[in-house]
């Protein structure tokens, strides 16, 4: 007997019920997608499929006839749930990890792989050729005090380069200007002293770095850009050795040797100082535009520290002599690659710095 009773239409609800039985076992015995198991579900037992669509039939059914047809409409949804649930387990356990249609043979996706920016690649190359010759490297602080960037090195007390026309003052330490006055290091040079003050002599070390001016932006001049800065302390330093600094960082820099030449220059932290130049790379000499026509370009000051810088240092300097070397980096690595504007280098256009890697 059906469970809704004689009722045409309850027997009509009872016989759809098992075919639609019947029709999921036999679908979830076939299926082997998983894409194609959701379809079966949908047909069968989704919002607008077969069971629902019997659902609706109970309404025409007498009341007392309907409870049963909805018991056995939710026995049957319980029933094949269960089967499509197997039927999806089955499938996960044997459906391959990967998609058949992914070709492993395909060239992958070329991935934008990052470098080293062009100056400071030089500095670790300088680093490497200051190492071999036994130097330390020594780093700095970025943020430092007047004390070590002017007084330490014997610039007078109404020097220019102490005024905030060049140099970055911190702006709450504006009240106290005096040594203690704080501001972002306009060169390297006060490393130096401080190097000196925590070791013990004969030195030789190099501390590369980035610096701080108060410039007008434009193709040569940048508000940040590197400095390398090399110093030897000896009891005998010739001007030689300064020579040997210099020729081996433009050898670093340009893989051969470069002619210079020393002219006497002023420098507060050196005595006697030079201006060093190099051989005009664009013209090996002979005059063009790049070096004004006269063939060499100013590239670095240099000199044996002055004996004020060694006594701030906290050396005698009737005993101890020594040769700094000031180069500018960026000038340097531009030379090098022919660049012919600065700010390309704090651009962050990757089309100019992947040039580099
Ligand atoms: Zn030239």
């Amino acid at each position: 007997m059906t469970p809704v009773g004689d009722d045409p239409v309850g027997a009509a609800i009872a016989v759809a019920i098992r075919s639609l039985i019947n029709d999921a076992a036999t679908a979830a015995a076939r299926v082997d997608s998983l894409d194609e198991l959701k379809q079966i579900e949908s047909r069968l037992v989704g919002k607008k499929g077969r069971l629902k669509e019997i659902h609706t039939q109970l309404g025409q059914l007498p009341v007392e006839g309907r409870k049963d047809a909805g018991r056995l409409l939710n026995d049957a949804r319980a029933q094949i749930e269960a089967m499509l649930k197997q039927a999806r387990e089955r499938i996960g356990s044997t459906t391959r990890v990967l998609d058949p249609s992914f070709d492993a043979s395909m060239p992958g996706d070329d991935m934008l792989g990052g470098g080293l920016h062009p100056i400071v690649q030089m500095m670790y190359d300088l680093n490497d050729a200051f190492t071999a010759l036994n130097f330390d490297i020594y780093e700095g602080p970025h943020i430092t005090s007047e004390q070590y960037e002017f007084d330490h090195l014997n610039f007078p007390p109404a020097h220019p380069a102490r005024e905030s026309m060049d140099t970055f003052w911190l702006s709450d330490s504006n009240a106290l200007a005096g040594p203690q006055r704080l501001c972002l290091r306009p060169h390297l040079t006060g490393a130096s002293v401080r190097y000196m003050q925590q070791h013990e002599p004969p030195f030789r070390f190099v501390y590369p770095g980035r610096v701080y001016r108060n410039e007008s932006i434009d193709a040569g001049h940048e508000r940040a850009f590197f400095q390398y800065e090399a110093l030897i302390v000896d009891r005998h330093v010739p001007f030689t050795a300064g020579k040997l600094l210099i020729s081996t960082i433009l050898h670093t820099v340009f893989g051969r040797e470069v002619p210079t030449r020393m002219r006497t220059g002023f420098f507060p932290f050196v005595e006697p100082g030079f201006e060093i130049d190099m051989q005009c790379q664009v013209c090996s000499g002979k005059g063009c535009s790049t070096c004004k026509h006269v063939g060499w370009l100013e590239i670095m000051p240099g000199g044996p520290p002055h004996p004020n810088v060694l006594r701030a240092a906290g050396l005698d300097p009737s005993i101890w002599t020594g040769f700094y070397i000031n180069v500018g980096l960026d000038r340097l690595v531009m030379m090098r690659y022919g660049i012919d504007d600065i700010r390309l280098f704090n651009s962050g256009n990757l089309r100019f710095l992947h040039q580099y890697k």
